[in-house]
C-alpha cells in the first residue's frame, strides 16, 4: 500500500518539513528570506481531490510570525525601493527563465493539491509567466511623465513611487497564476510583499517563492504566511501594510475591501462571477458548440471565468442533442490521467453544493439534460468528481441561476430577441465576463456597446486579457478602483508625486499673495 503522504518530496524541498512519523510534511513559512517551520498548534490539512489522501498540511500563522513577516518586509523596503528598475527587471528575466525550466514540476503540484488536468495545469503557469515578463518591462510602465515650462522657468513632472508593504491573499482555482498577478508586478515596482496562497493548495506559491528568491529577489522582499480568515484579518488590520490584493469570493472579498479600506489601505478586489454567452442563430455551429464545451467544463468550471450560462436566442432546443453529446464524450478523470478532460471539483463541500444547486434547478422547473453527479471513477472512487451536467428551461429567478455554482454545470436559457438576451445578462449582479456568438457584425457590435460586463468576448469564450491590459471585472465581480496588472496594476502599487521645479536667473522681485497662474 501506499503512504499517504509522500516524505520523498519532503526531503527535496526547501519549503516543506517532515513531521512527526506518520504525519504530513507541513509547509514552511517564508520570512526573511528564509524557509521557516511555524510553531502554530493548528493546521490545515491539504488534501489531493482526486484522492483524499493528504498532501501537506499549511499552519494557522501566529500572531508572532505575523509580525515577523511583515517586519521582514518593512526592514527590505528602503534598500529594494533603492534599488535601480534595471536590476530588479533583471529579477524578472532571470525568475521567467526559472519558471520556464520548472513548468512540469509546478503543475504536477496543482494537479496534485488543486486536481485540474496536467495540461491546464500548465496554462495556469503560463498565464502566471506572462505578467513576469510583462513585469521585465517596468521601466518603461513606471515611467513619470515631465511639461517642461507650466510657466515662466517652472517645470512639473510626475513620478510613480513604489508604497512600502503589499500584501495578497489567493483563491484555490489557479494555485499560479494568481500570486503571479500579485507579487512580480508589487516587488518590480519596489515594494515589498506578504503572500498568503489559498491553505487549499499552497504548494505552487512556495515553489514560485524559491524560484523568485533563486532568481535573486533579496531576503524580505517576498515573505509567505498561510492560514485562513486570522491571518487576513491580521493582513487587513496591519498599520505597516499599505495596499491588499484579494481574489476569491465575495464574501471574503466584501469583508477584506471594507476592513482593509476603514483602515486607510488601498484595496483591489476580483470576486466572483455569471458569465454569460449570447447565442445567436446565425452563429458558426461546431466552433460555438467547442467554445461553449470548453469554457462551460473546462477546470471543472472552476474559473471564474467560466461560462456558465448559455442564453440562446430563439431557444436552447436544436442545440441540445449536439451540446449532450459532446459533454458526454468528456473524459471525467484524476488530472495526473493523460487523456483527462476533467478532474475533481475541489472539495466534498463543494461537491455537496454543486450538487445541492443541480437539484434546487431540477426541483424549481428546470429540464436536466445531462446528470454527472452520481459519477464513479473507476481508481478514484473517493475522488470529488462531477461529470459534466447541463440544465435547460432556466430562468433567473432559480437558485442555481442566481448563485455562483463553480462546477462543470452549463446552464441554458432563452431569450426571444439580441435585446431581451442583453438585459437578462444586465439584470445579473456580476460582471465578469460575457461572450457572444455570432456572425453579424452589427448585432456583436450592440452587443460590445449595450452589455455590462468586464471582459466582452465576440466570438471567443473566454476572454482573459493578456497582462499589456488589466484584468476588467465589474460590477459585483470587482471591488475598487484599480484593476489587476496592466498599466493600473502599476498604478495600484505606485503612488503618484508630481514635482514642479523653478530654476531660474532671478525670481521674481515681488511678493504677491494672489493664487499663483501660469506667467
Ligand atoms: P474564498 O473567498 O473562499 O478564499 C479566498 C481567500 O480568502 C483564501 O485565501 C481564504 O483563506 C480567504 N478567506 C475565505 N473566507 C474568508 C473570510 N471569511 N475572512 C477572511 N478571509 C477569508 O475563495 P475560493 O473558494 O478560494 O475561490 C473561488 C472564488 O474565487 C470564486 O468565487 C471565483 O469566482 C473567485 N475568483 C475570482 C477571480 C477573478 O479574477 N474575478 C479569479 C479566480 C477566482
Amino acid at each position: 500500500a501506499m503512504a499517504p503522504f509522500s516524505t520523498a518530496a519532503a526531503a527535496a524541498a526547501a519549503w516543506l518539513s517532515n513531521g512527526p512519523a506518520s504525519t504530513p510534511p507541513r509547509v514552511r513559512l517564508l520570512i526573511g528570506g528564509e524557509f521557516v517551520e511555524s510553531r502554530a498548534d493548528e493546521h490545515v490539512d491539504v488534501t489531493n481531490p482526486a484522492t483524499q489522501e493528504v498532501v501537506s498540511r499549511i499552519p494557522l500563522t501566529t500572531a508572532d510570525e505575523f509580525r515577523a513577516a511583515v517586519d521582514a518586509a518593512r526592514s527590505a523596503f528602503p534598500g529594494w525601493r533603492n534599488t535601480p528598475v534595471t536590476t530588479r527587471q533583471r529579477v524578472m528575466f532571470k525568475f521567467q527563465e526559472l519558471i520556464r525550466a520548472n513548468m512540469d514540476k509546478l503543475a504536477e503540484n496543482i494537479t496534485t493539491e488543486q486536481g485540474k488536468t496536467l495540461k491546464d495545469a500548465w496554462g495556469d503557469v503560463f498565464r502566471g509567466l506572462e505578467v513576469v515578463e510583462h513585469a521585465c518591462g517596468m521601466g518603461t510602465l513606471q515611467m513619470g511623465e515631465y511639461v517642461s515650462n507650466v510657466s515662466n522657468g517652472i517645470d512639473t513632472f510626475s513620478i510613480r513611487e513604489p508604497l512600502g508593504v503589499c500584501a495578497g491573499i489567493c483563491p484555490f482555482n489557479f494555485p499560479a497564476m494568481i500570486p503571479l498577478w500579485m507579487f512580480p508586478i508589487a516587488v518590480t515596482c519596489g515594494n515589498t510583499f506578504v503572500l498568503k496562497p489559498s491553505e487549499k493548495d499552497p504548494g505552487a506559491a512556495m515553489m514560485l517563492a524559491e524560484l523568485a528568491m533563486e532568481a535573486g529577489l533579496p531576503k524580505g522582499v517576498l515573505n509567505i504566511v498561510h492560514g485562513t480568515n486570522d491571518v487576513v484579518n491580521n493582513i487587513c488590520d496591519d498599520e505597516d501594510i499599505k495596499a491588499v490584493s484579494f481574489v476569491g469570493s465575495n464574501t471574503a472579498g466584501m469583508h477584506i475591501y471594507s476592513r482593509a479600506s476603514a483602515a486607510g489601505k488601498r484595496v483591489q478586489c476580483n470576486m466572483g462571477a455569471k458569465n454569460h454567452a449570447i447565442i445567436l442563430p446565425d452563429a458558426d455551429r461546431d466552433a460555438t458548440l467547442n467554445a461553449l464545451i470548453a469554457a462551460g467544463f473546462g477546470a471543472a468550471g472552476q474559473r471564474c471565468m467560466a461560462l456558465s450560462t448559455a442564453v440562446f436566442v430563439g431557444g436552447s432546443e436544436s442545440w441540445e442533442d449536439e451540446l449532450v453529446k459532446r459533454a458526454s464524450g468528456l473524459v471525467v478523470n484524476s488530472g495526473m490521467i493523460n487523456d483527462a478532460d476533467l478532474g475533481p471539483v475541489i472539495s466534498r463541500q463543494a461537491k455537496d453544493r454543486i450538487c445541492k444547486l443541480v437539484q434546487s434547478g431540477v426541483d424549481n422547473g428546470a429540464r436536466i439534460l445531462l446528470d454527472g453527479r452520481d459519477i464513479v471513477v473507476p481508481h478514484f472512487e473517493d475522488g470529488n468528481f462531477v461529470g459534466p451536467t447541463i440544465l435547460a428551461d432556466v430562468t433567473s429567478d432559480l437558485e442555481c441561476y442566481k448563485e455562483e455554482i463553480f462546477g462543470p454545470v452549463l446552464l441554458l436559457m432563452k431569450a426571444e430577441s439580441l435585446d431581451d438576451a442583453i438585459q437578462i445578462i444586465n439584470r445579473n449582479k456580476y460582471g465578469n465576463g460575457a461572450s457572444i456568438f455570432t456572425t453579424s457584425g452589427v448585432s456583436a457590435r450592440k452587443f460590445q456597446t449595450d452589455i455590462e460586463a468586464g471582459q466582452v468576448g465576440i466570438n471567443v469564450p473566454i476572454p482573459v486579457p493578456l497582462p499589456f491590459f488589466s484584468f476588467t471585472g465589474s460590477k459585483a465581480s470587482f471591488a475598487g478602483d484599480l484593476n489587476f496588472y496592466g498599466k493600473a496594476g502599476v498604478q495600484f502599487f505606485t503612488q503618484i508625486k508630481t514635482i514642479t521645479q523653478q530654476w531660474k536667473e532671478s525670481p521674481a522681485q515681488r511678493v504677491s499673495l494672489s493664487m499663483p497662474t501660469s506667467q
